[in-house]
């Protein structure tokens, strides 16, 4: 990570840790699920609206965590708000490409937008977990699982 993108990374962190979008308990939802980062302790639930055409209308997130896991659960509303399932599924898969490294953002095809800010975070495996938190909560409430936690 060059020091530019580090203190975008910082700024972006405490800016959504501060003041996290969409954190609120969305009522009535059609999707829910609660995660848990043993590791960290950093613990949400993620709740959706979806339509009946597979957009997601709506969706939020409420819980406590590290810092990370709060700004990438903020981000994360953001950035789904207004796509389909099948695209949140895919942004999903892109997102913890780019935290592994798998996905290079400056040379592979991607959407990712604003979240790749997270890019240089796979030099912290832990905070990886924190990361990723929010979105595998939130593709388990798409797919009916109640409860996810991270191994
Ligand atoms: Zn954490």
């Amino acid at each position: 990570m060059s020091i530019h993108s580090d203190e975008l990374y910082q700024q972006v962190i405490l800016e959504h840790n501060k003041r996290p979008r969409n954190f609120l308990q969305l009522d009535p939802c059609t999707h829910q699920a609660e995660g848990y980062n043993p590791l960290c302790g950093d613990h949400l639930n993620v709740y959706l609206r979806v339509s009946d055409q597979g957009m997601i209308e709506e969706l939020s997130f409420l819980g406590d965590g590290c810092a990370i896991s709060k700004a990438s659960a903020s981000m994360m509303t953001a950035a789904l708000k207004g796509k389909t399932v099948e695209e949140a599924g895919q942004l999903f898969q892109e997102f913890r490409h780019l935290l592994t490294k798998e996905l290079d953002p400056e040379k592979d095809p991607h959407s990712l937008g604003k979240l790749t800010v997270f890019s240089g975070i796979w030099k912290y495996p832990s905070r990886v977990k924190c990361a990723v938190l929010a979105w595998r909560t939130m593709k388990g409430a798409l797919d009916q699982e109640k409860t996810i936690a991270t191994e």
